[in-house]
């Protein structure tokens, strides 16, 4: 097989790092990936995520035999559609199905449909009659963007007013342009957090094991939110069995929710969930695999990746086993100031005899054949172990004898799977 993956970040890394180790596969490009890959044997392609007809000339020359979109605006551009028309595979939701993520108020909409669990809310385009609600409700209180915010768009008020500030950027300032001129006011949920991957082809649902993020910058879960600091995988005080009520009340009928509104999906549908006291509920759904998840979820993948992938795309059974024992956690070396500003192009250190553990690049690029920082999240640190505290102390152990010098990272992923 020769793959084509569509993103530059280090969940495309894994992504395309667990595809080159099938032995069916010949090579793996990424468009337009970034340098750090290079040292797996990853092809880079200059060619941009939006150019969807550059991706498919290119696909065509190279006898690409099917291309994995791994970001969500090339899917909610309609990348899939596009390479579909061309008589091209191509491994992601189509728009009208990815619009899942793309929408808030819509992904709400069809919980509500299909009486899937999830927070109680109300959407608002109008200012007054929000503020009345976020009044009558009181705090704590959620407030997000409808639609694609880079994963800003969420204020977990404390307070009444810091919520009617947030209500005032989104409707009135315009802070996130069209995204949002819609707001989704939910409740706040109390409970511990996990994510929950399943690959989905239309009705049929594929789960993955589960893992948990860390959005906040800082130790403790304090700071702003980011685009994640860290992962592991499996998520031990998370029990199976509200793992298999979320798969059996959430995941499952979501996805037959949507083959019934004709918008079947077929791709990663991620479900990000808080395990409340009256079980699993739903916080968001993603069309595509989770950044920093993937990376610690797919060290767990038993299985053939490109071959999932492959018989998912050409109507097969796929022949899916996880690792039952082990952990794998994942720590996010970012820029210092992300996610406000940043400065880059810091070097980055040599990571090329590690022997147990893994790093996947994000936001670097190569000078002069030296990797510099180039991003807010620059790579992250992957180890696996027989325990968790196993894992978390071989990442741990690599950080502190690492040159970090203008990153920081959080000294506690996996500190809630350890009380
Ligand atoms: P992403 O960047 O993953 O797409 P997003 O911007 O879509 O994120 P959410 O995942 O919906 O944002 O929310 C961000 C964070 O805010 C969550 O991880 C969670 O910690 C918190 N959060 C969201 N909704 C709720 C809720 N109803 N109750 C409590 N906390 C919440």
């Amino acid at each position: 097989l020769t793959i084509l993956v569509i993103g530059s970040g280090g969940r495309e890394h894994a992504i395309a790092q667990k595809m080159i180790q099938s032995p069916n596969v010949k090579s793996v490009y990424c468009a337009k990936g970034n340098a750090g890959m290079k040292k797996d044997g990853i092809q880079l392609v200059d060619i941009a995520e939006d150019d969807h007809s550059g991706l498919i000339k290119f696909a065509r020359e190279n006898g690409i035999d099917w291309t994995f979109v791994g970001p969500e605006i090339p899917l909610l551009n309609g990348i899939v559609d596009d390479f579909t028309a061309a008589g091209l595979l191509a491994f992601g939701p189509l728009e009208a199905a990815a619009f899942i993520e793309g929408s808030k108020d819509f992904a709400k909409k069809i919980m509500k449909k299909y009486k899937i669990p999830t927070a109680n809310h109300q959407t608002f385009s109008d200012f007054a009659k929000a503020r009345e609600y976020v009044i009558e409700n009181g705090a704590p209180i959620v407030i997000k963007a409808d639609g694609l915010a880079a994963g800003k768009g969420v204020v977990v008020a404390e307070t009444i007013e810091e919520a009617i500030e947030a209500l005032k950027d989104m409707l009135q300032e315009n802070k996130f342009g069209s995204s949002g001129a819609k707001v989704v006011i939910e409740e706040f949920l109390i409970g511990e957090e996990f994510s929950l991957l399943a690959f989905v082809r239309e009705h049929e649902v594929y789960p993955m094991v589960i893992a948990q993020d860390h959005k906040r910058a800082y130790d403790n879960d304090l700071g702003p939110n980011t685009g994640g600091m860290g992962a592991y995988s499996p998520v031990p005080q998370i029990s199976d069995e509200m793992v298999e009520e979320a798969i059996e009340t959430i995941v499952k009928p979501t996805a037959q929710g949507m083959v019934a509104e004709g918008r079947s999906f077929t791709g990663i549908l991620y479900t990000g969930l808080i395990a409340t006291d009256t079980g699993p509920k739903v916080i968001e759904f993603n069309a595509r695999f989770g950044d920093p998840e993937t990376q610690v979820v797919l060290q767990r993948l038993e299985s053939d990746f490109a071959q999932i992938i492959d018989d998912l795309l050409k109507g097969k059974q796929p022949d899916i086993q996880w690792k039952q024992e082990g952990y794998s956690l994942g720590v996010v070396v970012a820029a210092a100031g992300y996610p406000d500003d940043y400065e880059k192009g810091y070097p980055i250190p040599d990571f090329s005899d590690l022997e147990t553990a893994q790093v996947y690049y994000a936001g670097v690029k190569e000078v002069a054949g030296q990797l510099v920082s180039n991003g807010g999240r620059v790579y992250l640190v992957e180890a696996s172990g027989e325990s968790l505290v196993e894992a978390q102390e071989v990442v741990y152990k690599l950080l502190n004898n690492t040159d970090t010098k203008g990153t920081f990272y959080r000294k506690d992923i996996g500190f809630k799977g350890l009380k």
